[in-house]
C-alpha cells in the first residue's frame, strides 16, 4: 500500500460557514499526506476548488437546493440523516475499493449530522465530528444538554429571565433559571443576553427547531475519538482546562488559508469554496484606491437576514462616520435608502458578496463590522483586523462578547426598540477606528494575530495537534 496515513473522509453541511472551515481541515490533511475526500450535496459540489482534495456526493434527498426545498429544517436534516447516512455508507465502500488507496480509517463529520458516528461505528473505523462554533459555546450546550452543570445564579434581579426549558428533558427547577449573571466552568460570568439565542429566549417562545437539532447534536460528544473544534489554545485556555477528560477536545484552528496565517500549505490563498459570485475585482480596484486603514468593511456572513429598518440605520450610520466602507448586502439592494447610495459616491461601494479573506487582508481595511458568526470573528482575529460586532442570533451575542474580553472591537447596544441606531453605529465604527481606546484595540487585534499564526505554524499547539491525529490513523482503532 503506497499510503499508510490511512484516508479520511469529511463530511460537511452545504452552508458557507461550514463548507469553509471544513474544506480548510481537509486540505490541511490532504497536505500532511492524508489521503482526503470531502463529501457533500451534489449541488454544492460546482461551487467548490480543491485540487488536493477529492470531492465526492452524498445525499441530502433533495438535490437541488437542500434546504430550500425542504418543508422544514427538522424535515431537512432527518432526510439528511436517512438518505445522508446510506450515500455516506455507499461512499465508503467505492472509496474501499480503489486500487492503491488504503481504506477509509476515520470519519471527519460536521456536528450536524450526528448520525455520521453511527456510520463510522458500523464500518468500525474513527469517527470525529468537527464544530464549527468555539469550543466555549460548544461547552454551554453541551453542559446544557446533558443538565451535568446547573445553571447557577449569581446576581438576584427580577428582570432577564433567560434559559428555556429543553424539550425532551424534565422542566428546569424555577432556581436554575437564570435571572442574573450565568456562571459555568471555564467560562466568564455571562448575562442572559450574552449566552447563545437558542438558550436565552424567554419560556413563552415556542422552542427553536435550532435547539431540537443542538439536543442531539451535542448529546454523544463522548463517544468521539476526537472532538475537533477550528479554535486554539490560548484562546480559550480556562475553559480547555475545564474541559479535560470530559470528552476528546482537540483544537485545530483557526481553519483559516495558510496564506493568510503561514506558510505551510503552498498556494493555499482561499478556502477554495464560494456559494455565490464574489465581486473580487471590484473591491480590489476600489480598496487599492483607499488610503492604508482608512476602510470600514462591513458584512452579516452568509444567513442573517437584516430588517429593512436596521439597515437604513447602519447606512446612515456609516455615511455620518465620515469614513471609506465596503459593505456586502445580500438579497435585494432595495433595502438601501433611495439617496444613500448617491450621496456616498466613491466613499462607499456596496457589493452583494466578496471574497471576505481577501478584503480583510487588504491593508486599507480597518476595521470589520461583522454579525460575530464564528467564522467572521476567527477572520477578523487571525488577520488582526479590529471589530464592531453587532450580533443577530445562535451564537453571535457570546461571540460578541469574547471580542470584547480580547480586547479587539467592541458590541454595539441596541435601543429600547430592539434596533442598533445610526448614532451608536457612527460612534462604534469611531471608536475602534481612531477613538480613545482605539490604540489597545489596535495592538491586541495584533497580539492575537500572531497567537493565531503560532498555533498554526510548525510547532504550533494546533498544528501538532493535527499532526498526532494523523499518526494516530495509520493505527486500527481497537
Ligand atoms: N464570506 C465571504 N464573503 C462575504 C461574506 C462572508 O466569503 O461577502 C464568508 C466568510 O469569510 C466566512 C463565511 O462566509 O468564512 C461566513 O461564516 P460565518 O460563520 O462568519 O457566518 P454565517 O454565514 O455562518 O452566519
Amino acid at each position: 500500500m503506497e499510503n499508510h496515513k490511512g484516508q479520511v473522509i469529511v463530511v460537511t453541511y452545504p452552508a458557507q460557514g461550514h463548507i469553509n472551515p471544513l474544506l480548510q481541515f481537509a486540505k490541511r490533511l490532504a497536505s500532511k499526506g492524508v489521503k482526503t475526500t470531502l463529501a457533500t450535496t451534489p449541488y454544492t459540489i460546482k461551487s467548490i476548488y480543491a485540487p488536493t482534495v477529492r470531492i465526492e456526493p452524498i445525499s441530502d434527498g433533495y438535490n437541488q437546493s437542500g434546504f430550500n426545498q425542504a418543508p422544514s429544517l427538522a424535515a431537512y436534516l432527518d432526510s439528511f440523516k436517512t438518505v445522508g447516512s446510506k450515500t455516506l455508507a455507499e461512499l465508503i465502500l467505492k472509496l474501499n475499493a480503489s486500487a492503491g488507496s488504503p481504506p477509509v480509517s476515520c470519519i471527519v463529520y460536521d456536528s450536524l449530522f450526528p448520525w455520521a458516528l453511527d456510520v463510522a461505528k458500523e464500518f468500525k473505523i474513527y469517527g470525529a465530528v468537527f464544530v464549527t462554533v468555539s469550543a466555549s459555546v460548544c461547552s454551554m450546550f453541551w453542559r446544557v444538554v446533558n443538565r451535568r452543570q446547573s445553571l447557577l445564579m449569581l446576581q438576584e434581579t427580577d428582570d432577564d429571565r433567560g434559559l428555556v426549558n429543553m424539550p425532551g428533558l424534565p422542566p428546569l427547577a424555577p432556581s436554575e433559571l437564570p435571572r442574573g449573571l450565568v456562571n459555568m466552568p471555564g467560562l466568564p460570568p455571562l448575562a442572559p443576553s450574552e449566552l447563545p439565542s437558542f438558550l436565552s429566549q424567554p419560556e413563552s417562545e415556542t422552542h427553536s427547531p435550532y435547539l431540537l437539532v443542538i439536543l442531539e447534536k451535542f448529546s454523544k460528544l463522548e463517544e468521539n475519538d476526537w472532538v475537533f473544534c477550528n479554535s486554539f489554545q490560548e484562546l480559550e485556555t480556562e475553559l480547555m482546562d475545564e474541559m479535560l477528560g470530559l470528552w476528546p477536545l482537540v483544537m485545530v484552528g483557526p481553519m483559516v488559508p495558510s496564506a493568510y496565517l503561514d506558510q505551510q500549505m503552498e498556494g493555499d490563498i482561499a478556502y477554495g469554496a464560494s456559494l455565490w459570485e464574489p465581486k473580487a475585482d471590484q473591491c480590489m480596484k476600489w480598496l487599492e484606491e483607499k488610503a492604508l486603514k482608512s476602510v470600514v468593511y462591513v458584512s452579516f456572513g452568509s444567513m442573517a437576514e437584516i430588517a429593512a429598518k436596521q439597515v437604513e440605520e447602519i447606512a446612515w450610520g456609516l455615511k455620518a462616520s465620515g469614513l471609506n466602507f465596503l459593505w456586502v448586502v445580500k438579497g435585494p439592494e432595495g433595502k438601501l435608502p433611495d439617496e444613500f447610495l448617491e450621496s456616498v459616491g466613491q466613499a462607499g461601494l456596496v457589493v452583494p458578496w466578496c471574497n471576505q479573506l481577501e478584503v480583510l487582508g487588504h491593508r486599507s481595511v480597518g476595521c470589520f463590522v461583522t454579525h460575530g458568526g464564528w467564522n467572521s470573528t476567527l477572520e477578523g482575529l487571525s488577520l488582526g483586523v479590529p471589530m464592531v460586532v453587532m450580533p443577530q442570533w445562535s451564537d453571535q451575542p457570546t461571540n460578541a462578547k469574547f471580542v470584547e474580553l480580547w480586547g479587539v472591537g467592541v458590541r454595539v447596544k441596541k435601543n429600547e426598540e430592539g434596533i442598533v441606531s445610526r448614532d451608536e453605529i457612527e460612534m462604534c465604527v469611531r471608536e475602534v477606528m481612531g477613538g480613545e481606546r482605539s490604540g489597545e484595540i489596535k495592538s491586541n487585534a495584533l497580539k492575537w494575530r500572531e497567537a493565531a499564526k503560532r498555533s498554526v505554524s510548525v510547532g504550533g499547539n494546533s498544528d501538532d495537534n493535527i499532526n498526532e491525529f494523523v499518526a494516530k490513523l495509520s493505527m486500527p482503532k481497537e
